[in-house]
């Protein structure tokens, strides 16, 4: 791990509150994701329950979201402040696609892209082909040699991994997205297709493994299984997961996979955060998290089929059956 021990210390150790030491433990079960994971204490009125800390107190408070925060809690005056504060800091108080910003480190292996963080529409990262033997499509060189590294620990205990869908362009992303328009609803298609700039995919470090339809029920696949208990020692999470659709704003998607280092997909895995969990929780002083140097990424077995890195081909045609985000 490339990490300087301060700042890990300040990720696993962060100021007192509730007179105890607040852990990543403790700050997931804060994650605002519905009543059943936040702790009893919280739940109660803040105004009424003695021990809740002040919004103020949060380690994640940010002071130039105060006027939201205010009115978060106004409309939801049984919320305690950490669920309010959460709820502000992951955007959601907006409607999706509302109050956006246009992310300003696209090259960032963490970067957060979702319907409040878009994509310039020029951004266009440098990506190499996953290679023929572990299916098709492109992704950054730090995210295809993690994912080569993974499908070859999978095919050693006898699961499958291919590619089905990796790198998408911006002009991909709105020819799709906007065939989907033509097809159904924009309330439904937003549910499994992103706008152009929202997509995942455009950042060269998702990917869509063996299937991409609800219909292949991949959750049930030994695949599935083996990717809920590996992904993250290869930096990737499950992006989408089902109970958090009213966070990520998407369907369940088994198969779509976020390449983010290790460190970072170790938290979320084994804390069941989503990335915008994640990122809301971190401490207000903290300054973004930096790419993770390639040497800290799982060493990728040389392949013959590992590509170098070259300039982005053109787009393949869509397949009809491939989903959007
Ligand atoms: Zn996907």
């Amino acid at each position: 791990m490339h990490i300087p021990a301060s700042r890990l210390l300040s990720l696993l150790l962060i100021p007192p509150v509730l007179g105890g030491v607040l852990t990543w433990s403790a700050l997931s079960a804060w994650a605002a994701d519905g009543a059943a994971q936040v702790p009893a204490a919280l739940l109660t009125p803040a105004r009424t329950a003695g021990e809740a800390p002040a919004m103020e107190d949060l380690p994640f408070y940010r002071p130039e979201l105060a006027g939201r925060y205010g009115a978060c809690q106004a409309a939801h005056p049984d919320w305690t402040a950490a669920r309010s504060v959460l709820w502000v800091n992951m955007g959601l108080d907006h409607p999706f696609y509302t109050g956006t910003d246009t992310v300003e480190q696209p090259d960032s292996l963490t970067v957060l892209v979702n319907k409040y963080r878009l994509l310039p529409a020029d951004y266009a990262p440098q990506v190499e082909s996953v290679g023929a033997s572990y299916g098709s499509g492109s992704l950054r060189p730090q995210a295809a040699a993690a994912f080569r590294a993974m499908a070859d620990a999978a095919r050693a205990d006898g699961i499958s991994l291919r590619s089905v869908s990796a790198y998408r362009s911006y002009a991909r992303q709105e020819s799709t997205y906007n065939r989907w328009l033509s097809q159904d609803s924009q309330a439904s298609v937003d549910t499994y297709s992103a706008r152009p700039g929202a997509s995942e995919h455009q950042t060269g470090l998702a990917l869509d493994i063996n299937v991409a339809s609800l219909k292949a029920h991949f959750e049930d696949t030994p695949a599935y299984a083996w990717l809920a208990e590996h992904c993250a020692e290869y930096g990737f999470i499950l992006r989408y997961p089902q109970g958090k659709e009213h966070i990520t704003g998407y369907q369940f998607e088994p198969w779509h996979y976020r390449y983010v280092g290790v460190e970072v997909a170790q938290v979320c895995m084994d804390r069941g955060l989503t990335l915008e969990e994640y990122f809301a929780l971190r401490p207000a002083q903290e300054e973004e998290p930096e790419a993770a140097p390639e040497a800290a990424d799982p060493e990728p077995a040389q392949t013959e089929s590992a590509a170098p890195a070259q300039p982005v081909a053109p787009d393949p045609q869509p397949d009809p059956d491939l989903p959007m985000i």
